[in-house]
């Protein structure tokens, strides 16, 4: 029986709309493989949105996205809207699209292709294999505690605060997302935190090893954040998935990416308790490179994969995106962000149609 899905795209700034183009040209051929029906609605962030309403995020944006099954997004920002305030400013966009669909839990894989291993700046020994998944909490931690800001003391020094805060509700529903997400890979979690410093870090790894009971097909372990960014540069080949905070994650995310090498492939997830996730590259709107035909696809269309896989519970589908990707990659096709020598550079479009053909072929 066919599956139907509405699916908000939002291309946002830059190559977004160039990216956004090649996945939705991907979907719809694995719609046709897999008898799911898209229904594609296009809604304005960033930019974009800027220009044509003021707001970064009209409300008809979220709106929109909220009564869709997920939502695929590109990239917002650029240097022309660079110098105004910062609650108008393309990031405010993507601020109030997490906050306004209650997106907690970020998940950001970082998986060495092998095609590609010469584009890591670590040894081919140590990141051949590398398949870890980073899952960082959005929502809480130092980003959002409270008290914040600066103040002015007694003494008339200006004194900086932030306040890193979890509830125990905060990290049993990260932990429940990162348990699930264990399971449906390796089945190995690495939680990391700062417990032997920290006393928010000690709820943390607390409430993780007691949630654990619940899951004892996974194995659990616990990593201080200062070892475990060591570890990742070391041997990132001991990791499955990771779960963190917000901070943390920030840091070990990206530095979990880069041992991959290239921006231009990596997806990632935003997921809430219910109602639609959203599902985006790692990278940002490149506007040095933007409507010149150069931006490499491969993250927007890794997304889709992702948004297949854990949006929509479709993962036979998101393989085979995932396959496409690898397949074309194997016959030497590259864009310029990770051509090498005796490789077939491609634009944006020709990355495109040698997936869809790929696809094609079955
Ligand atoms: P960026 O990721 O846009 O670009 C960094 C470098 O990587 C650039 O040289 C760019 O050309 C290259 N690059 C990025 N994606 C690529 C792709 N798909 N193919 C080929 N090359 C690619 O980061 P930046 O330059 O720091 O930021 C540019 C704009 O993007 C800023 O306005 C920033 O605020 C915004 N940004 C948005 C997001 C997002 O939408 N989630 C994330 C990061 C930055």
């Amino acid at each position: 029986m066919t599956q139907n899905y509405r699916i908000t795209l939002l291309p946002g700034d830059g190559i977004g709309p160039e990216i956004m183009a090649v996945a939705v040209d991907v979907l719809k051929i694995i719609g046709q493989q897999f008898d799911l029906q898209f229904e594609f609605q296009e809604a304005l962030i960033g930019g974009a949105a800027i220009d044509a309403t003021g707001e970064p995020l009209p409300s008809t944006t979220l709106d929109t996205c909220r009564q869709s099954d997920a939502v695929l997004l590109a990239a917002i920002g650029g240097y022309k809207w660079d110098s105004l305030p910062s609650n108008i400013r393309p990031e405010a966009g993507l601020l109030g699209l997490r906050a306004g669909l209650g997106l907690f839990a970020n998940l950001r894989p970082a998986q060495i292709l092998p095609q590609l291993i010469d584009a890591s700046t670590l040894k081919r020994e140590v990141v051949e294999g590398v398949d870890i998944m980073v899952v960082r909490e959005l929502t809480g931690g130092i980003y959002f505690g409270k008290p914040k800001g600066i103040f002015t003391t007694d003494t008339g020094e200006k004194r900086g605060v932030n306040t890193m805060v979890y509830t125990e509700s905060e990290i049993e529903r990260i932990g429940r997302v990162a348990f699930e997400t264990a399971r449906k890979r390796k089945g190995k979690l690495c939680s990391v935190d700062k417990a032997n410093v920290l006393e928010v870090s000690q709820l943390w790894r607390d409430r993780i090893t007691k949630l654990s009971q619940e899951y004892p097909d996974v194995e659990l372990s616990h990593l201080y954040v200062d070892n475990a960014a060591m570890q990742l540069v070391r041997a990132p080949k001991q990791f499955d998935t990771i779960v963190t905070g917000n901070l943390f994650g920030d840091i070990l995310s990206d530095a979990a990416a880069m041992l991959t090498g290239s921006i231009g492939m990596l997806p990632s997830a935003s997921l809430g308790a219910s109602g639609p996730g959203v599902f985006e590259p790692v990278h940002g709107s490149a506007p040095d490179i933007a409507g010149q035909d150069k931006a490499n696809p491969l993250a927007q269309v890794l997304s889709a994969a992702m948004m297949l896989r854990y949006g929509l519970d479709q993962p036979k589908a998101a393989d085979r995106i995932e396959q496409a990707v690898f397949q074309v990659l194997e016959q030497g096709d590259r864009t310029g962000d990770i051509m090498s020598l005796g490789k077939n550079l491609l634009g944006c479009r020709a990355m495109g149609d040698a997936l869809i053909k790929v696809l094609e072929e079955k």
